[in-house]
C-alpha cells in the first residue's frame, strides 16, 4: 500500500519535470521573449519601442521592495522609456532634450544600462565622480550616494556621518 503511493508520488514528479523541460527547452524564431530577461510568459509590448517585454507592472505593486518589473525599469531607467514618457520628439537616441536632463554620467547610465534594449552607441565621456569626503570614486546609478551642498558623499562616508 505503501509503496504504490510512493511509485504514484514519483510519476507525478517526472511528470512535471518533462513538461517544464519541453517549454523551457523549445526553440524557435518566433517565440516572443522578453526582450530585457528572456521570459516567454505573460509579455506586452512597450509603448515607447515596440519591443516585447515582461507584463509585470502588477507584480511591482504588490512586492515593490523587489526591483524586477522590467517594463517598469525600462519606463523608468532607460532612456528610451524616459524619453517617451516626458514626451519628447525624435528618436532618443539623438535626442538633445534628453542629454540635458541628466547629469552626463546619468545620462550615459540611462543609455547603457541592462534596461535597455538597445544600448547608446558613442556614450559621451564624462569626469568620474567622486566623494567629497573620502575622494572614492561613486559609480552613479550603481551605487547609493547623497548629493548635498558640500557635493556629493559616498555610502559609506554616508553610514558613518548617519549610522549608529
Ligand atoms: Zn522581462
Ligand atoms: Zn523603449
Ligand atoms: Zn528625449
Ligand atoms: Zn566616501
Amino acid at each position: 500500500m505503501a509503496k504504490r503511493a510512493l511509485r504514484q508520488v514519483i510519476e507525478i514528479d517526472q511528470g512535471k519535470t518533462s513538461k517544464s523541460k519541453t517549454t523551457k527547452g523549445r526553440r524557435g524564431g518566433n517565440v516572443p521573449r522578453c526582450g530585457l530577461c528572456g521570459k516567454t510568459e505573460n509579455l506586452t509590448k512597450t509603448d515607447c519601442c515596440g519591443n516585447w517585454i515582461c507584463d509585470d507592472e502588477d507584480n511591482y505593486v504588490m512586492f515593490s521592495f523587489a526591483h524586477t518589473s522590467c517594463n517598469r525599469n525600462h519606463r523608468r531607467y532607460a532612456l528610451c522609456g524616459i524619453h517617451d514618457m516626458e514626451d519628447h520628439v525624435g528618436r532618443w537616441q539623438d535626442c538633445q532634450e534628453c542629454r540635458e536632463l541628466y547629469k552626463t554620467e546619468m545620462y550615459v547610465y540611462f543609455g547603457t544600462n541592462e534596461y535597455n534594449f538597445e544600448k547608446l552607441a558613442n556614450p559621451p565621456k564624462y569626469e568620474p565622480t567622486h566623494c567629497n569626503s573620502c575622494n572614492r570614486v561613486i559609480r552613479l546609478g550603481y551605487e547609493g550616494y547623497s548629493m548635498g551642498p558640500e557635493g556629493y558623499s559616498c555610502q559609506k562616508c554616508m553610514n558613518k556621518k548617519f549610522g549608529r
